[in-house]
């Protein structure tokens, strides 16, 4: 059975003050939650205050990005490697952000998701499509090219150590969440499309949704079959929400 994860994506928000209350609020929370995996993506300043204060938790640690190279003179970036020594454990890599205001294509998702395995982190790859996609009904073809883009380059292989969020670009950040129906759909069309080239990869893989996921309407997304966690944005900010998420999560765990 797969375990699920609920990610926070904290993306440029808090301060450090606002981050150490955060971490403190979902630690404390967090020993309630016996069977969903817990883990907070954090702005790179506050990995260091990550790794201090999650230290001896179960709240695993995350990044939001990395570069497509593994060091060297490339000014502002960091690298797979340094986001370990700080004690990550996750790092999102293309989401939909990303790919709009900074130009992120498959090949440079590829190559982060290549550097994360190569620095023993576990990518979470985001897939999703625009509103005027899905309603020219490319729902499908978008996330198709959107994984076989990276599975061409990186292979397979690392897939079975990969997370997948499924994150519909409509529903990030707008209040407006995607029916557990239409996330199932999509989960298990991404699900089916890994099992054409393996069906042990694909069984074990985790998908994730995201989009507007709240205490509210968790409970009915995770429920889903082939829906395996979360990754929150909004949400993620507010310990006591994202608590909440992680609570639906055990509620639905096998
Ligand atoms: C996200 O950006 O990853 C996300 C899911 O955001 P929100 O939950 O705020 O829609």
């Amino acid at each position: 059975m797969r375990q699920p994860l609920i990610a926070g994506n904290w993306k440029m928000n808090g301060s450090k003050a606002g981050a150490e209350a955060l971490l403190l609020g979902v630690v404390a929370g967090s020993k309630d939650i016996t069977k969903t995996e817990i883990a907070v993506c954090v702005p790179f300043p506050y990995l260091y205050l990550g790794e201090q204060l999650l230290a001896g938790s179960s709240v695993r640690l995350g990044a939001q990005n990395l570069c497509t190279e593994a060091g060297g003179a490339y000014t502002g970036e960091v690298s797979g490697s340094m986001l370990s020594d700080f004690g990550c454990r996750y790092v999102i890599c293309g989401h939909s952000e990303r790919r709009e205001y900074y130009g992120e294509d498959d090949a440079a998702i590829a190559q982060k998701l290549m550097r994360a395995a190569e620095s023993g982190l576990t990518p979470i790859l985001c897939v999703g499509e625009t509103l005027q996609q899905r309603e020219g009904g490319e729902t499908d073809a978008v996330i198709a090219a959107q994984i076989d883009g990276v599975v061409a380059q990186t292979g397979i292989e690392a897939f079975a150590k990969i997370e997948i969020a499924y994150e519909p670009v409509w529903a990030i950040g707008t209040g407006m969440t995607a029916t557990p129906e239409q996330a199932q759909a999509v989960h298990a069309f991404i699900r089916a499309r890994i099992a054409e080239r393996s069906g042990s990869i694909a069984d074990g893989l985790r998908i994730l949704y995201g989009g507007s996921m709240k205490p509210g309407n968790a409970v009915e997304l995770l429920a889903q079959a082939d829906i395996d966690g979360g990754l929150i944005g909004g949400a993620s900010l507010n310990a006591e929400d994202f608590l909440a998420i992680c609570q639906a999560g055990d509620q639905t765990a096998a």
